[in-house]
């Protein structure tokens, strides 16, 4: 049996993953290790019904190097730092990783296995060991566009995003239900009174969210009641890096010799769980709509298109549906007045798990069944 360590587990995205392995039973196939930066000398976590271990620390490079494969989701600040010392300490195992750090190196794969098992496989076979989890965006992108994509029949995509707070991790999502709870205590005795103006309320809302005592630690500015239209640092050509990675993490994904071109603007919005995207494409040809949906539908068994109306819509593809599935609903598809080859697309998909949890605990199993 692998010996697998297991780093962050605690956060938004391992704790999904800790979920989703105990629902596959996939802690039945390894022998865990769990590691903490903060906690270590603390019990670990019970997993189906196991006698409790103690939490060795996650900076042990000596403890880390008996993994055959290590998986973290604890963040980039920490594979920074321990990877290469990994490496460098010829450490020979495999490492699946969250974070986005090592996604563009020529040495790692970015792992999609419904979008790019394939490459997957040829590059274990090739000696790869570095294997890491895509831009959550660009993963449901991926997959709820993917016939698209493998059938060649997209010149560009213009992309708007509207993405979760719990995207940016578990402190940033209790900062907004934080602010939220401020927002509703400063109005909740006047929302029972019929008589006041709704101006005043929010008015008073208004003025709480601009004070100093609102909780702005993570965000920098208020989320609740509002959005943020920028995702990650600055890069020098006015794009978010969030933008940036559109087009460079879905082209090494998919492995084209020519870019397809990819740009728009990534905002984060005040859901709690699961990114929207809203999509222009650009077609190669004119094809009847009949035909994208079908070519949509049956690429993989989590998409399915959502017919462009308003009972579906707002049943179907809203983040309160999605939340806590691997459904990748796509819907408002329609052509737009720009011409016959553009085509609009809504999609949401919950960026915990196919953005983020699921792609990593299926390249586990790929390499446990080695
Ligand atoms: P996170 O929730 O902030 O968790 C990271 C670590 O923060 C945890 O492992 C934990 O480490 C520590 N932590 C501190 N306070 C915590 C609290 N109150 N609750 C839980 N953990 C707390 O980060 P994340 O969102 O899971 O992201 C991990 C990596 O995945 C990042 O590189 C991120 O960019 C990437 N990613 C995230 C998403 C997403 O949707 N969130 C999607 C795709 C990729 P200790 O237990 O060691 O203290």
């Amino acid at each position: 049996m692998k010996i697998v360590g297991l780093v962050g587990w605690r956060g938004m995205v391992g704790s999904v993953l800790l979920k989703r392995m105990q629902e596959e039973n996939d802690f039945l196939k390894i022998k865990p290790v769990f590691f903490s930066t903060s906690q270590s000398g603390q019990n670990s976590p019970i997993i189906n019904n196991s006698a409790s271990n103690i939490l060795e620390d996650a900076y042990n490079i000596d403890a880390l190097k008996d993994m055959d494969i290590i998986i973290t989701c604890q963040g980039g600040i920490y594979t920074k730092e321990i990877y290469p010392k990994l490496r460098k300490n010829a450490w020979k195992g495999y490492w699946i990783d969250a974070a986005s750090n090592l996604r563009m190196n020529s040495d790692s794969v970015i792992i999609l296995d419904p979008i790019n098992y394939h490459f997957i496989q040829s590059s274990i076979k090739k000696g790869i060991k570095t294997f890491i989890g895509g831009n959550c965006t660009i993963s449901l992108m991926l997959m709820s566009l993917g016939g698209l994509f493998e059938k060649e029949l997209i010149e560009w995509i213009s992309i708007s995003t509207y993405q979760a707070a719990s995207g940016a991790g578990a402190r940033h999502m209790i900062e907004l239900l934080n602010q939220m709870g401020m927002l509703y205590n400063i109005v909740s005795k006047d929302l029972l009174e019929d008589s006041l103006s709704i101006l005043n309320i929010e008015h008073k809302v208004t003025q709480m969210s601009r004070s100093l005592n609102f909780p702005v630690e993570n965000f920098s500015v208020p989320l609740a009641g509002s959005l943020i239209p920028w995702i990650d640092i600055e890069m020098s050509n006015g794009q978010s890096r969030e933008e940036w990675k559109g087009q460079a993490e879905t082209n090494k994904i998919l492995g084209t010799k020519n870019n397809i071109l990819i740009d728009g603007i990534c905002v984060r919005i005040a859901s709690l769980r699961c990114h929207s995207q809203s999509f222009v494409v650009k077609l190669k040809k004119d094809l009847s709509l009949e035909n994208i949906e079908e070519i949509i539908e049956n690429h993989n068994q989590w998409v399915n298109v959502v017919p462009n109306n308003i009972r579906d819509t707002l049943l179907k593809l809203t983040p309160s549906a999605v939340t806590n599935t691997l459904d990748i609903p796509i819907g408002r598809l329609r052509k737009l007045n720009m011409g016959k080859k553009y085509l609009s697309a809504f999609t949401v998909g919950d960026q915990l798990l196919w953005g983020a949890a699921e792609p990593l605990r299926r390249m586990l199993n790929i390499l446990i069944n080695l």
